[in-house]
């Protein structure tokens, strides 16, 4: 990334009405790193670790990634970059990770699971060069926050941390720069949409992955055609599963986002603000739809209305209702 890019500030929106709503970015490559930054990003809410796995036959090594990571913070300078642990398995198959071929990988050994798991000290490795590049706090960087993926249970995350401080440990005695990032979990699975409140005591944030949780609330996968139709977060069963994390999470003093395809609909932004979400992120291509679409929000009308589409019993009367005027 180049200097002048590198010094431009994103300009944070607010509703009409004062609510500030960080509007961030989806990468999943470095290149896309400078995409996110002109289209004025606020940040990154989802950085994807996996290319940073793919197409080679080893993991990258902790230099490698420490590099990686701290690249994001340097193209954003002053602003929070969201990196997700290894997210592998599912739809997105590692060759030389996947030993055990599984016959149904979307509910097998995939995100966290994978990094949990006692026959790898891939973890380890990744965090230690997470906490490195957290470690690095020159004024002009942004800020470094680490999320898990996949997490179904309160155990998962409680494991995940305590790795966190044991890295925090080893580093320490080997009298190597670290800093624990800000630490929060991915909401994808039903499961961690009813831990949420025990899930968001221990963590800072949440963010909603919403390709992965209306795949695993409608039980609809989320790359069969067959299923389309079924994999749409408008059903009522999807958003209640939505309200129902923003509420544990503020409960539990957490902020919430949300990094789902869903997060760059500009038609929804009226509705997630609504809902009470606090940061959406999306493809850097439509951030300034969405910051548009922000400003333009009264948030106190948005609640009103995201509770009547709330009570709403099916996708038609939710479509009808989005359609409708906020203040109707
Ligand atoms: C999601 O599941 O919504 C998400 C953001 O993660 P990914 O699409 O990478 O699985
Ligand atoms: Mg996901």
């Amino acid at each position: 990334i180049s200097d002048a890019e590198a010094s431009v500030v994103a300009e944070h929106v607010s509703t009409a009405d004062g609510r500030e709503i960080e509007v961030a970015a989806n990468v999943g490559t470095l290149a896309e790193l400078d995409a996110a930054a002109e289209q004025g990003a606020d940040g990154i809410g989802l950085f994807r670790t996996e290319f940073l796995f793919l197409d080679r036959d080893a993991p990258p090594d902790e230099q490698e990634q420490y590099e990686a990571y701290t690249a994001a913070l340097t193209a954003f300078p002053g602003e929070r970059v969201v990196v997700r642990t290894l997210d592998v398995g599912g739809d997105k198959p590692i060759p030389y990770l996947d030993a055990h071929a599984e016959e149904n990988p979307f509910l097998g050994v995939r995100g966290i699971r994978r990094s949990l798991a006692s026959d790898s000290n891939l973890f380890d490795t990744q965090l230690r060069a997470l906490l490195r590049a957290a470690g690095d706090d020159e004024d002009a960087d942004g800020s470094l926050a680490v999320m898990f993926p996949l997490v179904a249970t309160v155990e998962e995350l409680d494991a995940a941390l305590s790795r966190v401080e044991s890295v925090a440990e080893e580093l320490a005695a080997e009298g190597i720069d670290y800093a624990i990032p800000e630490l929060g979990v991915m909401i994808e699975t039903p499961g961690s949409v009813f831990a949420a409140e025990a899930l968001a005591k221990r963590v800072s944030f949440l963010s909603i992955g919403t390709n992965d949780l209306t795949q695993y609330v409608m039980a609809a996968s989320r790359e069969n055609d067959r299923t389309a139709d079924l994999h749409d977060p408008l059903y009522p069963a999807v958003l209640r599963a939505i309200r129902r994390t923003v509420t544990a999470g503020h409960d539990g003093d957490a902020w919430v986002g949300m990094c789902g395809e869903m997060a760059g609909d500009p038609d929804l932004t009226e509705l997630l603000v609504g809902l009470g979400l606090d940061e959406l992120s999306m493809s850097a291509i439509t951030v300034p739809d969405v910051k548009a679409n922000v400003r333009e929000v009264d948030a106190d009308d948005a609640r009103e209305h995201a509770e009547r589409i709330l009570d709403a019993e099916t996708r038609a009367e939710v479509r009808r209702l989005l359609s409708a005027e906020s203040s109707a």
